[in-house]
C-alpha cells in the first residue's frame, strides 16, 4: 500500500464503509478527472458510470462551471444569509422558481440532500401548527425509501440493512406498501396492473387524514431503495389524494433532479404540482454541495405574520445559499439551455433503453427497468421463483471488482446493478459501458 493510502487510512473513515474491508480492498486514490472519466494515481482511468454519487452531469471539471466558480471567488466567497444576501442566491431562487412546477415560487436553500429533506419535514409541520390544524403530525412514507441518512430523513425512509440500529431514535411515521413492480406487492403483473397498490393509501388518507401533514415520495424512481422505477399513474393518484384529503406532497427530486429522467424534473413526466420540493446532488452538476426547498405561496403566507406571531421558520444552515456553490448551479443550469442538454439526451435515451433490454437474455438478470439515463438490472438466483442471492455471497462486490479491471464504476445496491449516466455521455461511451457490463454479468455464472 502505497503512503497515501496508508496515510488515508490512518486518518479517514468512509461513508457506508467497513474499514476493516479497506486492508484488503483500500480506496483508489483519484488524482484528476475529466468528462466522464477519473485517473487514478497508476495512470488508470475509471468511466464513471454512476455520475460520483449521482451528482454529475455535465462531465467533471467543466470549463464553464470552472469559470463561474473563479469569477465568484473574485469578488465573494461565502457570507451569512441571514440579515444578508447576494445576487447568486438572488438568480439562482428566480432560475430554479422558473424551471420548476408553476406553483412553487419560494426557494429555501440549504447544503444537502437530508436537509433539504428535514426542512421540508420541518415547514410541513409548523405549517399545520400556524394554521392551527395542530392534529396534523404525522408523515407518510413507502417503505422502500430513501431520503437520507439524518435521523429525521432516516425517520421517513425505509428500514433496512443501513438504518435498522437506529430505530429506536425515529420519530414514528406510516410506513406503505412500495409500488414495485418486479415484486408487486398485491400480486399483479405489469401487464394487468390497474395501481391496485394505491388501496392502503387511499384508506390511510381516508380514515387519518386529520392526523396527517404529509406524504414524501421520490418520484417515479426509487434510487437508493433499488432503483425502483414505478408507474407514472401511482404518482399521479397519490398527487391527487393528498390534494383531496389536504394532505401536503412532498417530492424528493434530490436524486431525479435535473435531467436525470429525461426531463429536468421527474414530476414533469406526471404534471403533477408538489407543495414542497427537495433539490440537491445535480444542482451544482456535483462539483459543490448545494440544496433547496421548494414550496408555494400558501405554505410561504402561513409563516408571513407580526414577529410577535411567533411563526417564523426557525431553521438554518452555516453554509445557506454559499455564493460559489450558488455560482455553480447557475452555469450548470446555462449549460443546460445552452447546450441543448435535455433535447440531446432524449436522442440517446432510447438507445441506451435498447441496450438495456439485452440484458434480459442473461440468466441471472431477472429485471430490467430504466427511465432516462438511469438504468438497473436486478439480479436473481432463480428467475423462475424470484429467489435473491444470499447477502454472503456479496455478489455486488464481485461486480464491482470486475468492473474495476475493465475501467468501470460500477456500485450495485446489493444485487441490483444500475448505471446512472452522466447527461453528457456519448452514444460510442454508452456502448462501450453497456458491452462490458454484459460481459461482467454474464461471466458471473458459467
Ligand atoms: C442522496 C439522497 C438524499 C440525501 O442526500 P445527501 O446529500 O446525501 O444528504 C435524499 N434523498 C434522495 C432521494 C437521495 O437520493
Amino acid at each position: 500500500m502505497n503512503k497515501w493510502l496508508k496515510k488515508d487510512l490512518q486518518y479517514n473513515w468512509h461513508p457506508y464503509t467497513q474499514m476493516k474491508d479497506c486492508l484488503s480492498n483500500p480506496p483508489i486514490l483519484i488524482e484528476r478527472a475529466k468528462g466522464i472519466k477519473l485517473y487514478d494515481d497508476k495512470g488508470n482511468f475509471y468511466y464513471d458510470t454512476i455520475s460520483s454519487w449521482w451528482c454529475n452531469i455535465h462531465g467533471h471539471n467543466h470549463p464553464e462551471i470552472k469559470k463561474a466558480i473563479i469569477n465568484q471567488l473574485k469578488s465573494l466567497d461565502h457570507i451569512l444569509f441571514a440579515g444578508f444576501t447576494h445576487k447568486s442566491a438572488i438568480k439562482l431562487a428566480e432560475k430554479l422558481v422558473s424551471i420548476s412546477p408553476d406553483n412553487l415560487t419560494k426557494v429555501f436553500f440549504s447544503d444537502n440532500g437530508s436537509t433539504a429533506v428535514e426542512i421540508a419535514l420541518k415547514m410541513s409541520f409548523q405549517y399545520w401548527q400556524n394554521v392551527d390544524q395542530k392534529s396534523k403530525q404525522k408523515f407518510v412514507s413507502l417503505d422502500y425509501s430513501y431520503h437520507g441518512d439524518t435521523v429525521g430523513a432516516m425517520s421517513v425512509s425505509g428500514v433496512d440493512l443501513f438504518n435498522e440500529v437506529f430505530n429506536p431514535l425515529f420519530f414514528k411515521s406510516i410506513k406503505i406498501p412500495t409500488p414495485y413492480c418486479y415484486r408487486c406487492p398485491v400480486g399483479r403483473e405489469r401487464t394487468n396492473c390497474d395501481i391496485e397498490c394505491i388501496k392502503p393509501v387511499e384508506d390511510l388518507f381516508k380514515t387519518k387524514n386529520k392526523d396527517i401533514a404529509g406524504i414524501i415520495l421520490e418520484p417515479l424512481v426509487m434510487a437508493a431503495g433499488g432503483m425502483i422505477i414505478y408507474p407514472s399513474k401511482y404518482l399521479k393518484r397519490v398527487a391527487s389524494l393528498a390534494k383531496k384529503y389536504n394532505i401536503h406532497l412532498i417530492l424528493d427530486e434530490v436524486a431525479t433532479g435535473f435531467g436525470r429522467t429525461g426531463k429536468m424534473f421527474a414530476s414533469e413526466h406526471v404534471d403533477v404540482e408538489p407543495d414542497l420540493m427537495c433539490i440537491s446532488k445535480g444542482i451544482t452538476s456535483g462539483c459543490l454541495p448545494l440544496s433547496a426547498t421548494l414550496t408555494t405561496e400558501d405554505i410561504y403566507n402561513a409563516f408571513y405574520a407580526d414577529y410577535e406571531d411567533k411563526k417564523t421558520f426557525y431553521h438554518g444552515h452555516t453554509y445557506t445559499a454559499n455564493p460559489i456553490s450558488c455560482s455553480a448551479a447557475l452555469a450548470s443550469l446555462k449549460i443546460f439551455e445552452e447546450n441543448n442538454v435535455l433535447k440531446n439526451v432524449n436522442l440517446l435515451i432510447p438507445e441506451f433503453h435498447k441496450m438495456l433490454r439485452e440484458f434480459k437474455k442473461i440468466e441471472i438478470v431477472g429485471d430490467v427497468r430504466c427511465i432516462g439515463m438511469i438504468g438497473a438490472l436486478e439480479l436473481v438466483k432463480d428467475r423462475e421463483t424470484k429467489e435473491k442471492f444470499s447477502f454472503k455471497d456479496r455478489i455486488g462486490l464481485k461486480i464491482y471488482k470486475e468492473g474495476l479491471k475493465q475501467n468501470l464504476i460500477l456500485r450495485p445496491l446489493g444485487d441490483i446493478v444500475y448505471f446512472f449516466l452522466p447527461l453528457s455521455i456519448k452514444q460510442k461511451e454508452v456502448e462501450l459501458i453497456i458491452s462490458r457490463t454484459f460481459k461482467i454479468i454474464k461471466n458471473l455464472k458459467g
